[in-house]
C-alpha cells in the first residue's frame, strides 16, 4: 500500500458537473464561474469574489490591484510556498520575510512587532504584508492588522491552505482583517478545481481592478471608457492585464465541490483527532490547534528530533509506502532568494522548524486503514 500525502476527493456528481459543461455552450469563463464566484462569496460572508487560474495568480493581482511596485517592499512568512513571495517579485518589488512562531508555524507576532519597529527607525517600511494561515491554522490576524495599520502596510491573506477554516466567528475569505484574501484549489488543498485560484475582498473597487486585470485589461463597459463608443462590437484596454481567466469546466467542479467543503473539513478533523490521540505517547510534537480559531487542517505537521533523525525518520515512512512530505523549505533557502542575500541566521524558528517538520498524510479520503498503516509506521520510525 501507498499513501499519498494529498489527495483529491472527485464523486460522480463532480465528473456529472463537468460533464455538463463539455456537452454546453461556454468552456472558458462564462456563467459557471459567475456562480462559482457568487457561492464562495456567500461561503464566506464576502461581497466580491474573483475566481483565477491559480492562487499564484490571484496573488499577482492582488499585488497589482494594491499597487505594489518596484520602489516597494513586501513581507510574508519565511515559511511558506514560495509563490507567497514570488508575487512580490512579479511586481519589481523587494520580498523580505518575517520569522515564525514554533507554536502555531504561523507569522510570529513579536517578529513582526520588532520588524516594524526597525524598519520604521531605517525608512524601509513594507507596503504589503502577505499573511499565510499555514496548514489551515488562521494566523493572528486581529493583532497583526492593527500592527500593520499603524505601519501603512496593506495586508493580503495567502489562504491557500485555509478555505473554510474560522477566525473569532467570521470565515477565513470575509477579509475583516485584510485587504484581500486568496484561496487555491489545486488538488491538495481543501477543495479542488484541477487547477484554479480566487481573491476575495469588500473594496469594490479592488475587485474591479483585479477583474479588468485577470482579462488583459481589457473593458466591455461603457461607463469604464475614457473614449466614445465606435459601435457594438467596440471595447477598450484600459491597462496592462493577463489571461488569468478560470475556465466554465474548473469552476463546476469547484462549486460541487464547496457542497461537501464542510464534510471535508469534519474528516480532516477527525482524522488528526486519531493522530493526535494515536501519536501523544512519541517523542514528536503534535500541531497546535488555536482554541479561538478551526482550522481547516490542510496539514498536518508534526516535528521529531532535528536534523539527521528527521531525515531518517522521513527515509524510513518513505520506504513504508507513506508518501510524508516537507513543508516547506524556507523561502530564503531557495537559490533564487539566497542570491539576493537572506542568511537563515535572521530566522532562528524557520530553520529551527526545517530542521525537524514531517507533513503525515491528511485528506478528507483517507481511509481508517491507511491512517493505521500510517501511525504504525510512524511509531516504528521513533521507536
Ligand atoms: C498552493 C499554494 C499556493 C499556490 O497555489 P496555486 O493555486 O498552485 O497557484 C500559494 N501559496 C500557498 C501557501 C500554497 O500552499
Amino acid at each position: 500500500m501507498r499513501v499519498p500525502y494529498a489527495r483529491q476527493s472527485i464523486s460522480e456528481d463532480d465528473i456529472s458537473a463537468v460533464v455538463e459543461i463539455l456537452k454546453g455552450e461556454y468552456l472558458t469563463q462564462g456563467p459557471a464561474v459567475e456562480r462559482f464566484e457568487e457561492s464562495v462569496a456567500n461561503y464566506c460572508g464576502a461581497p466580491f469574489a474573483i475566481a483565477m487560474n491559480s492562487a499564484t495568480s490571484a496573488l499577482h493581482l492582488a499585488c497589482l490591484a494594491l499597487d505594489l511596485g518596484p520602489n516597494d517592499i513586501l513581507w510574508t512568512s519565511a515559511i511558506t510556498f514560495v509563490a507567497s513571495a514570488n508575487c512580490g517579485v512579479y511586481c519589481g518589488a523587494k520580498v523580505d520575510f518575517v520569522d515564525i512562531d514554533l507554536v502555531t508555524h504561523n507569522i510570529s507576532l513579536s517578529a513582526l512587532e520588532e520588524k516594524f519597529r526597525n524598519a520604521e527607525q531605517q525608512g524601509c517600511l513594507p507596503a504589503v504584508l502577505i499573511v499565510v494561515h499555514f496548514s489551515g491554522e488562521p494566523a493572528e490576524l486581529e493583532p497583526i492588522k492593527k500592527l500593520a495599520d499603524r505601519y501603512g502596510c496593506r495586508v493580503i491573506e495567502d489562504a491557500s491552505h485555509a478555505i473554510g477554516a474560522r477566525y473569532k466567528g467570521a470565515a477565513i475569505g470575509s477579509c475583516w482583517h485584510s485587504d484581500i484574501t486568496v484561496f487555491s484549489f489545486h488538488p491538495v488543498k481543501v477543495i479542488t478545481t484541477g487547477e484554479g485560484g480566487m481573491a476575495l475582498t469588500r473594496d469594490p473597487a479592488l475587485a474591479q481592478r483585479m477583474r479588468l486585470l485577470r482579462s488583459h485589461g481589457i473593458t466591455r463597459s461603457e461607463a469604464e471608457f475614457e473614449g466614445p463608443t465606435d459601435g457594438p462590437w467596440y471595447y477598450e484596454q484600459i491597462m496592462l492585464g493577463y489571461n488569468y481567466r478560470m475556465t466554465d469546466i474548473a469552476a463546476a467542479l469547484g462549486s460541487q465541490q464547496l457542497l461537501r467543503i464542510d464534510k471535508f473539513i469534519d474528516a480532516r478533523h477527525r482524522l488528526a483527532a486519531n493522530y493526535d490521540q494515536a501519536l501523544a505517547a512519541l517523542p514528536l510534537t503534535r500541531p497546535h490547534r488555536n482554541a479561538g480559531a478551526r482550522s481547516s487542517l490542510h496539514l498536518y505537521v508534526i516535528r521529531v528530533g532535528e536534523d539527521d533523525n528527521r531525515r531518517a525518520v522521513f527515509e524510513f515512512l518513505r520506504a513504508s509506502g507513506v508518501m510524508v512530505n516537507v513543508h516547506y523549505i524556507p523561502v530564503y533557502r531557495h537559490p533564487f532568494y539566497k542570491s539576493m542575500g537572506y542568511s537563515p541566521g535572521s530566522f532562528p524558528a524557520a530553520e529551527k522548524y526545517y530542521a525537524s517538520a514531517i507533513s503525515l498524510p491528511m485528506y478528507a479520503a483517507l481511509s481508517d486503514n491507511e491512517q493505521q498503516l500510517v501511525i504504525d509506521a510512524v511509531g516504528k520510525a521513533l521507536s
